[in-house]
């Protein structure tokens, strides 16, 4: 089964990250992309396979990519991942569980959903 998000799903992709971008007061502008070609140079140390991951981000650049398995998730995901990256690249020094923590009290994902993921997503410094 292959996932793709609509070009209405990347339209309020889009709006939320502007919005969070402004919120935050972001220095660094986020790019969101949906091919992982930004990434390859990044395959893969960690052992950290992109495809259980929610999202994948390059703090330095704002770039964030998004998993096209969230276009099958209830919505709620896909924001709460939005803030989580762009928590990232805000403060790029913050601990993952703290970023995590964040960005649930902010947009509440519920603890079933989160419970099953191992690891939430991949961070690169550059
Ligand atoms: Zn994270």
């Amino acid at each position: 089964m292959k996932y793709n998000f609509t070009p209405n799903d990347k339209e309020w992709h889009q709006t939320l990250l502007n919005a969070f971008e402004n919120l935050l007061k972001l220095q660094v502008k986020p790019v969101l992309v949906y091919d992982r070609k930004q990434f390859r140079k990044y395959l893969y140390r960690g052992g950290h396979n992109a495809n259980s991951v929610s999202a994948e981000c390059i703090k330095d650049c704002g770039i964030i990519w998004l998993s096209p398995f969230l276009s099958a998730c209830p919505k709620v995901e896909a924001v709460n991942t939005l803030y989580h990256e762009c928590l990232h690249i805000k403060y790029p020094d913050m601990h993952e569980n703290k970023v995590r923590q964040l960005a649930d009290k902010m947009i509440p994902i519920t603890s079933v959903t989160n419970s099953k993921k191992k690891k939430f997503d991949i961070v690169h410094k550059k």
